[in-house]
């Protein structure tokens, strides 16, 4: 009984003993072979860019399986202007067959930023699209794919794939796919079709029906082409739709109207628009500017007392305001107006700003609370 137990202890030591043995050796074997990579990380980190990447070349050739070393032996040629290199070595990774998921994956996201640096935008999309195809719910790989598309002005498949990833995060954003059918309309008036252009910007108006740029390049297009009536058409529908923007056609609108001879009609617009309350005065300014131009300065005056009352902030509201009733020989008039701006901005005050960060306090300060300085107030009119 005792001699099998003595056995049994006897061939447990031998066990562990070999196995210790085979680890240690195993672990001797190893050392040397991570070291070098080990390293080149800390140097990384460090930031010796150099001395990382002779490490890095010797240990890949300690041990030509470290994938992760290949990756960064890519990274730093890159880093340091070859990113061509960099290319090749990330590419030749993805021939070896013994490769996981997770390193393929990595390796197409690194091969992605080294064509970028290499201004190979076609290669960093078929890499990217590589990626998203075997990442499927990756959204950042996805956001990735669609910057570049953007970055191509590929605006036809950013838009698609928009579409696709906003149904991912619930999300609608109109207002850019409408803008993708701007640009792509650009792009197609660029090359002289203006008719296929103009299909592109109506289709941004059906995504937004307030797309500004796509009103005004779609008249734009009309006027190329000699159609005056429906450029005119286009821009005033424009003028209904986004009155608040409305402004930013009134140039295009004065220049069609005066070619066709209608140049009256600014007064209509105008008048539709300000019915719309928008936010910007501009359309009341023009108004009131019109007025002045005819001499109807009682239409001028009521147009400005009204526009006063809406925009009581607006500086060009009350100068149209004095210069009219100045106009009209109501110099006492203009003066009260004129006293009223002065007045108003006197009241606003004195304010007390930080020179160093912009802090701003309504009593004089001489240490910062926010960016601690001493004795950086200044004292400013508001
Ligand atoms: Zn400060």
């Amino acid at each position: 009984m005792n001699n099998i137990l003595l056995m049994a202890v006897a061939i447990s030591v031998f066990i562990i003993a070999v196995v210790i043995f085979i680890l240690v050796k195993r672990n001797k074997q190893k050392a040397p072979r991570k070291t070098s990579y080990i390293d080149a990380l800390h140097m990384i980190l460090d930031g010796k860019k150099d001395e990382a990447l002779e490490n890095l070349k010797r240990a890949v050739k300690e041990d030509t399986e470290n994938i992760m070393a290949y990756i960064k032996l890519g990274d730093i040629y890159r880093d340091k202007g070859y990113p061509i290199r960099a290319v090749k070595i990330h590419r030749n990774l993805l021939i070896r067959s013994e490769l996981n998921s997770k390193q393929i994956e990595a390796i197409l996201h690194h091969l992605i930023i080294d064509y970028q640096a290499a201004g190979s935008l076609d290669k960093a999309i078929e890499m990217a699209e590589r990626l998203v195809h075997r990442t499927k719910k990756n959204m950042d790989n996805q956001l990735l794919l669609l910057s570049l598309y953007e970055e191509k002005g590929d605006w036809d498949k950013a838009l698609i794939y928009r579409q696709s990833t906003n149904k991912w995060m619930k999300k609608k954003d109109q207002k850019i796919l409408a803008l993708y059918k701007v640009e792509s309309g650009l792009k197609f008036i660029e090359k002289k079709a203006e008719h296929e252009g103009r299909i592109r910007f109506r289709e941004a108006t059906k995504l937004d029906k307030k797309c500004t740029p796509a009103y005004l390049y779609w008249g734009d297009s009309y006027r190329r082409e000699g159609r005056n009536g429906d450029a005119l058409k286009i821009w005033k529908d424009f003028t209904v739709k986004n009155p608040d923007w409305a402004h930013l056609s009134f140039d295009r609108l004065k220049e069609v109207l005066f070619d066709l001879g209608r140049y009256g009609d600014m007064e209509e617009i105008y008048q539709q628009i300000i019915q719309k309350k928008p936010k910007n005065p501009t359309a009341y300014i023009h108004l009131a500017e019109l007025y002045r131009k005819q001499v109807k300065l009682d239409d001028a005056l009521t147009v400005c007392n009204t526009m006063a009352n809406h925009y009581p902030d607006s500086l060009r509201c009350r100068t149209i305001l004095i210069q009219v009733l100045q106009q009209q020989n109501k110099d006492k008039e203009a003066l009260i107006e004129a006293l009223k701006i002065l007045n108003r901005e006197i009241e606003k005050g004195v304010i007390f700003r930080c020179d160093h960060c912009g802090f701003k306090s309504e009593d004089p300060l001489w240490h910062c609370p926010q960016c601690y300085h001493w004795n950086t107030f200044l004292e400013e009119q508001q």
